[in-house]
């Protein structure tokens, strides 16, 4: 099926590493790239409306294909016209394949090669999710982007357990292709192969013979060390084509999106920003902090006076500490409202310094990978083929 108005542009290749900086068409608008999304489990990003999810500067957001189906049910979003009408958002919009969360349900859930059986933690009812029902699902949901569904084998696994799922995921993604139903969805390769760099690399490259409009590197995050993480994404994003998207799964910390940036990766997604949020903790110029604390009580300067959010350019720390001491929901808000910016903001410095032929220098103090841990389950596979 011929895909429409998706096209990526390489504007800059960085001299010393493999960044990239790119422009991005999808069919509702231009993502630049590399660019911070934020996570939108059910149609919303949790306490921010679209016109001030704008403001953020992200371009493009995510919403949860498995949340969804559960409530409203992908029907209604139909209905309404498809995601990007149903919740007001005219940007690009992804929708994961809801194999993530079903494969979190561990002891709910039972995986067959035909797909997989849940309870609902709604409800209780018997949900059988297939790669054919992920794909109709998102078909419906109507995002730009929509991704195959894949196992994601827990951390750690033996070699035998990820061979399996790494296998099951690549039949899985060819019966995806054949139910995909609409040419103005791009629908993304997943590479799996948990720890292991060879099955990694293997999966790459049979992903890559299908000629997809763009690929995601997934089942990293899911507990183990960040050198892992930084491991993984610096064996395997360079394998996939220079001329489609890569999207690194469920990561946003500096450090990680840094090296992943470094890596050849345009795309992150994480619910860090907004989850942080949600316990008074502020991102800001790389570190972590609690506005919590009472060193804020009487600090009327803004979180970060070099951010241009609304937040930042409104309120005090002592108004926010107060927010947040008195459980307000505006407290939530307007802290989410500045720590999306600043993961956007982040990328967005960085793409700046791609431009420029910079990122190398400018960023050095991010890109030292962390040491592995010599003692964690399964190091020395990762070491040995690296
Ligand atoms: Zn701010």
């Amino acid at each position: 099926m011929p895909l429409l108005n998706f096209q990526f542009h390489c504007q800059a290749q960085c001299s010393h590493s493999h960044a990239r900086a790119g422009q991005w068409t999808t069919p509702h608008g231009v993502v630049e790239t590399p660019r911070f999304m934020p996570v939108g489990t059910t149609a919303t990003v949790k306490g921010v409306t679209p016109a001030q999810l704008v403001d953020t500067g992200a371009q493009m957001v995510l919403a949860n294909t498995y949340h969804l189906h559960l409530q409203p049910g992908e029907s209604i979003v139909a209905k309404a016209g498809g995601l990007h009408s149903f919740m007001q958002w005219s940007g690009p919009l992804l929708t994961d394949s809801g194999g993530f969360q079903v494969f979190s349900l561990s002891g709910l859930r039972k995986i067959q090669e035909d797909g997989v059986t849940f309870r609902s933690p709604r409800d209780g009812r018997t949900i059988h999710l297939t790669p054919e029902k992920s794909i109709e699902i998102q078909n419906q949901l109507g995002a730009d982007v929509i991704m195959a569904f894949d196992e994601c084998p827990p951390y750690p696994a033996t070699r035998e357990e990820v061979t399996a799922a790494t296998d099951r995921t690549y039949r899985w993604l060819q019966r995806c292709i054949a139910a995909h139903q609409r040419s103005d969805q791009a629908l993304f390769g997943i590479v799996q192969g948990g720890t292991f760099l060879d099955l990694r690399a293997k999966t790459a490259q049979s992903l890559v013979e299908l000629d997809l409009p763009g690929y995601a590197i997934g089942g990293v995050s899911v507990g183990e060390p960040a050198a892992f993480i930084q491991a993984i994404v610096a064996a395997t994003a360079p394998l996939l084509p220079v001329d489609k998207p890569r999207y690194l799964m469920g990561v946003g910390t500096y450090r990680e999106m840094a090296q992943a940036i470094a890596a050849g990766i345009d795309l992150f997604d994480c619910v860090i920003p907004t989850r942080l949020a949600r316990h008074g903790a502020v991102l800001s110029q790389g570190h972590r902090w609690n506005i919590k604390n009472a060193q804020y009580r009487e600090d009327f300067t803004p979180l970060d006076d070099t951010c241009p959010c609304y937040t930042c350019q409104t309120f005090s720390r002592a108004y926010l500490n107060h927010l947040v001491r008195s459980r307000e929901v505006l407290a939530y808000t307007l802290l989410s409202i500045h720590n999306i910016t600043e993961l956007v903001r982040f990328t967005q410095r960085i793409r700046a310094s791609i431009l420029d032929d910079r990122f190398t220098e400018e960023f050095a103090p991010y890109l030292q990978p962390d040491p592995l841990p010599s003692e964690e389950p399964f190091v020395s596979s990762l070491l040995q083929q690296s």
